[in-house]
This record gives C-alpha cells, structure tokens and sequence, in this order.
C-alpha cells in the first residue's frame, strides 16, 4: 500500500517552511482572496511563489485553500486568480463552492481536492464529485473506520481524511452560533469558537451545572491509535488542522506523524503511547480519537472539562551553529536559564537532551533568556542544526 500524504496546515511561510523540513509531504495554506480563514491566512500571490519553490525544492506539495462561499461580488474575480495561482505551479486548490468548482475545472488544469465544508459522508457523493472532473475528496470528519474502508472500496477518487486537530460541534463549519453570539462568520473565517466558551445550563427555568460552567465543544481530534488502520485502507492523504496554531505545534506534529509514517512503512511501530507523549509537547488542548471508532457518546465532548492549561515548552529555534566555537545562536521563544536540562527536537533524529550551559547576549553573559524573539548565544558540546527546537517538557 503506498504511503498516505502527510498533509500539514501552514498560517505563515516560517510555519510552512517548518512543517515541512519536520516531516510534512505538503501544507495547504490560505492566501488573501478566497481563503475561508481569511484570518489565518497572511500569504500574498509572492508568498505563495516563494512557498511553492521552497516546497518542490524538497519535492513537496503546496495546495491553497480557495474555500470561501462566495457572493455576487467576487464572482468575477475568481478565474483571473485561478489562473495566477496555476501561473505559480501551486499543486493544487481545495474548494467548496460549486461556482469555484465549474471555473477551476473548466478553465484550468488544477490539481482539485472538494473541501470538508461539504460534508461528504457515502462513496456515492464522492463519485459524484469525482465524474464531475475533482480529483480529490476530502471526507467529512464525522466518519468511523469501517465507512471509510466502504467508502474506499467503492471509489477510485483519491480521498483526505483529517487526523489531528479542533473539532466542531457541527458537521464541519456548518454552524452559525459564532455568527449570532459574535457576528463573526464561521463560513468565512471568522470563527469565533463560541462552542467553547463557558455557558450555563437551564432546565424548565432552573439552572442544573450548579458552579461549573458548560461548554458544547468537542475535544480535538487526535487519530495516533487509528494512523494504521488508515494507511491499510488505502487514504491518500492524512490532513492535520490548525492554521491558527504555533510554530512548534507545527514542528512537533510533522515530527511525530512523519515518525509513526515511517515505523509502520518499516513494521516497527512502537507503543502508541510514544508518539502520543511526543505530541504532548505541543498539544494544550483535550483531545479524543473523534469518530473513527464509530462509537459517538459523550466522551468525544468537552462538556465541563475545561482541560486547558498553557504550554511553556517552546524554549527556542536554533538559528545557527558555529563548529569551531561550538557555540549556537538561539531565538528565543520562553524563558529558559543556565543549568536547565533541554530537549532537542531536529528533523530525521532522534531526539536528545542537553545541558544549557553560559547564555550570551551581545557577547556578554546574561545566563538567563528572558524575551521572546530575542536571540542569545549558548555554548553547545554537541552540534545543533539550524531549524532545531529547543523544548522543555
Ligand atoms: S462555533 Fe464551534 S461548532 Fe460553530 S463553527 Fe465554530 S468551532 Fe464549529
């Protein structure tokens, strides 16, 4: 069975880069027109350049969302930005709305993968979308392993399955509580997860969570125990959510799903409870296996688990490091002082600790970093790579 695509979210070219370098096959990201997460997204048409070269350079694929549910307005734009965005030798599109659909396949030769906004749950309405001339489904994520293997049997469309990330509370995106609580449109990126605020909770009048406050969300999808399964199906694309997320969370998925890709091409995968420590790292949310076991009961929600705690385990990047001096310049993200015991996360290794020994800024000792986005020397006996992320776990 040929390995899935690692498919990672991107909110900027750093993150992009990132992903990448740490083990995605492809990033999907928005760009300023078209793109559903209009505020996730901050990729010009240059962006979008320099990210496509930097991805092919690695062999990689770069796709852009073009998502949004358009209005008469913007109707006419969309075929001259199709086609810049064929002119940049973009791998693909993801889009939703029938208009976007028609125009991408009548007038270019776009890669087109049918977005998770459409809520696709049978093979029948895959091979619907795939007669039309899609080339891609990306499946609803209401979905359990047994219907996705019915769904593969009886499909020769290439099919996206999410794996990781926020879930909602309805099919995908098709809510409106974050347009009446907010007047922040869910469809066009503006999401303001009212799902997860805290409300309280009345019967015939009586208020029944007492001190606790209620929440509708789900806890996000973490699918480690079901990558397997899926690679056996057959689905061509394993697709993590979170444009909106950090760097290192970024990093720290790539990382791992790359990993467990890796262990089960060899046959040797480990504990699952390895790759889930991994992700713990990074992950600051509660999460649950979503729908894949086919059993959906209030285990997969949040209700009153708030589950919510900050994650200070991003120390830093390695920007460079000189062999002669041994030393490496760091930027730093979280405070970190000398004497701490760190962990290093750095593509294709293992990873490994290290002591922080003298902290230089300006060539002076300081011994302690402090400032984000500040960067400080620090003497290393083993040699860092640029890109390398410093963690405390
Ligand atoms: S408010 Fe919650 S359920 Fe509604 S679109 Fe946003 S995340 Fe989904």
């Amino acid at each position: 069975m040929p390995r899935p695509e690692l498919l990672l979210p991107a909110g900027n070219l750093e993150k992009l880069k990132m992903a990448l370098l740490y083990g995605a096959d492809a990033c999907y990201i928005g760009a300023k027109e078209y793109s559903l997460r209009a505020q996730a997204s901050n990729f010009t048409l240059n962006d979008i350049d320099e990210a496509v070269k930097f991805a092919h350079d690695l062999k990689k694929k770069v796709y852009i969302t073009v998502n949004v549910i358009p209005r008469e307005k913007e109707i006419m734009g969309i075929l001259p930005y199709l086609k810049k965005l064929e002119a940049l030798n973009v791998d693909g599109i993801i889009v939703s709305s029938p208009v976007i659909l028609y125009i991408a396949k009548r007038y270019t030769n776009l890669h087109i993968s049918v977005s998770t906004q459409t809520s696709i749950t049978n093979s029948n309405a895959v091979n619907f979308y795939n007669k039309m001339g899609m080339d891609r489904v990306v499946l609803a994520r209401e979905l359990s392993i047994e219907e996705l293997k019915t769904i593969k049997k009886n499909t020769n469309c290439e099919l996206e399955v999410f794996i990781h990330g926020g879930m909602c509370s309805a099919y995908s995106g098709r809510c409106t509580l974050s347009n009446y609580m907010s007047n922040r449109d869910a469809n066009r990126g503006g999401c303001a997860h009212s799902c997860r605020w805290n409300y309280d909770l009345y019967k015939d009048d009586i208020k029944i969570n007492g001190d606790i406050p209620f929440q509708i969300a789900s806890k996000d999808l973490e699918a480690i125990e079901y990558i397997k399964d899926l690679y056996e199906i057959g689905i061509d694309s394993l697709k993590i959510e979170g444009r909106m997320k950090s760097l290192h969370y970024v990093a720290s998925l790539a990382y791992t799903y790359n990993k467990l890709l890796n262990d089960i091409e060899k046959g040797k995968i480990e504990d699952i409870s390895v790759y889930e420590k991994l992700l713990e790292a990074s992950e600051n949310r509660m999460n649950a296996s979503g729908f894949f076991s086919g059993k959906n009961d209030s285990s997969i929600n949040l209700y009153s688990k708030v589950g919510l705690e900050a994650n200070q385990s991003f120390l830093g990047i390695v920007l460079e490091y000189n062999k002669d001096t041994k030393e490496a310049l760091i930027e730093v993200r979280n405070h970190f002082e000398k004497g701490e015991n760190v962990e290093v996360m750095s593509p294709n290794k293992e990873l490994f600790s290290i002591q922080i020994s003298d902290i230089y800024k300006n060539g002076e000792v300081v011994n302690v970093a402090r400032h984000a986005l500040e960067q400080v020397t620090i003497k290393c006996e083993k040699e860092l790579l640029p890109n390398d992320i410093l963690r405390r776990l």
